[in-house]
């Protein structure tokens, strides 16, 4: 490693390759038609990449709004002087209509109640709230059935604070290809959107889109895709790779704090799972723990990199530290080794040298996909942009 960057107050961080998350936003760019509007998802803190970064990067490099999770996510964007349209994925609690008509977010809509409550709210002040219409297809998580769509709209378009500024659905298996549920839920929303807009009401922006239905559906675009884990260098599923290349934003790193080299037999961590098998053996502590986003499943299973060299985890995983094993027997070796030292960078997920652990490696680990393990790992370290 050269020349790392990191905090002065622990040693343990997320690195983040804006270049990266730019060349994955130009990329989604040209792989959706001209004239569709590009959406970045940046719920969760983008992924755990630091939303306000992120979305200051993909604005420059063909974002044309953004979504997020929660009311709060919305405000740190215009707080950082945000301007894009933002979409709110959900329709929040009742009580946050006054914050999202003051700072111009825009809810995702489905229950009565909270539309005209929302337009009063906008009313009030004399303005107009704008909305985003949830339809149900098929998964079965937000918004009105598809069924009723046409319903919904009529009972709340009366109101002269409200505008429907668009209208979507989600897909629960567009990275099955040719998946006949997916086939169902796209003509569902084919259907409830010819519907409004027969009866001669506005959809606003139509859009179904996200990173999967983007790559392997582009004749479904309609209005607006909703880029979400590609931006961030990720593949929702391995279908996609073939059709996009994408660079991992993300890396976790970490320094060692203590290098021992004890006697056969000493056990490590937590209800000592790992006893010292043989002599020369450097057991090396780094401290990121599971607080982290480092899983404890993970314990005794994973690997690190430390100078160019894979080593495996050892002992329990900890709250807030782990441990490594570093064999420097070198009649046991199979290429030239070079013991730990304090001091030394350690990579968690990221590349060092040849050697390369990605977010999908953890995953598999984990029986979990890569989604929560980015996630995870924005939980509490610090971010170092690079
Ligand atoms: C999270 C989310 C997305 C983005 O999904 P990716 O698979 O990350 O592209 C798009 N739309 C909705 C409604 C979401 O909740």
């Amino acid at each position: 490693m050269s020349q790392p960057l990191y905090p002065s107050t622990r040693w343990a961080w997320v690195e983040i390759d804006l270049e990266a998350i730019r060349q994955n936003t130009a990329a989604f760019r040209r792989c959706i038609r001209r004239g569709v509007k590009m959406m970045c998802v940046v719920k969760a803190d983008a992924y755990g990449h630091g939303a306000v970064r992120c979305a200051q990067v993909m604005r420059r490099s063909g974002a044309d709004q953004f979504a997020v999770a929660t009311v709060n996510e919305g405000v740190q964007l215009r707080n950082a002087g945000i301007q894009e349209p933002i979409l709110l994925l959900s329709e929040p609690p009742i009580d946050s209509v006054r914050t999202l008509v003051d700072y111009d977010i825009m809810p995702s809509v489905y229950t009565q109640e909270f539309a005209l409550a929302l337009g009063e709210c906008a009313a009030s002040s004399g303005r107009v709230a704008r909305y985003h219409l949830a339809v149900d297809t098929g998964m079965t998580r937000i918004g009105v059935n598809w069924k009723d769509a046409l319903e919904f709209r009529r009972s709340i378009d009366f109101h002269r604070g409200l505008q429907c500024a668009g209208t979507f659905t989600h897909f629960a298996t567009a990275d099955v290809p040719g998946d006949w549920d997916f086939k169902a839920q796209s003509d569902h929303f084919a259907e409830a959107v010819r519907s409004i807009k027969e009866a001669g009401l506005e959809c606003g922006l139509v859009h179904c889109d996200n990173t999967p239905a983007t790559v392997l559906y582009p004749e479904l675009d309609y209005d607006m895709a909703r880029v979400g884990i590609g931006l961030y260098g990720l593949h929702p599923a391995d279908c996609t790779r073939d059709h996009i290349d994408l660079v991992p934003a993300m890396s976790v790193r970490g320094r060692v704090t203590r290098v021992v080299e004890p006697e056969v037999g000493t056990g490590v961590g937590y209800g000592l799972t790992y006893r010292v098998p043989t002599p020369n053996i450097q057991i090396a502590t780094v401290p990121i723990g599971y607080a982290d986003g480092l899983a404890r499943e993970l314990s005794n299973r994973m690997d690190v990199l430390v100078n160019g060299q894979r080593c495996g985890q050892v002992g329990r995983i900890c709250m807030d530290k782990f441990m490594f094993a570093m064999d420097v027997n070198p009649v046991r070796a199979d290429r030239p080794v070079r013991p730990v030292r304090y001091g030394d960078t350690v990579t968690i997920m990221g590349a060092d040298g040849d050697e390369y652990i990605g977010a999908d490696d953890i995953a598999r680990l984990r029986d979990t996909i890569n989604y929560e393990v980015v996630c995870d790992f924005g939980l509490r370290l610090e971010r170092v942009y690079v």
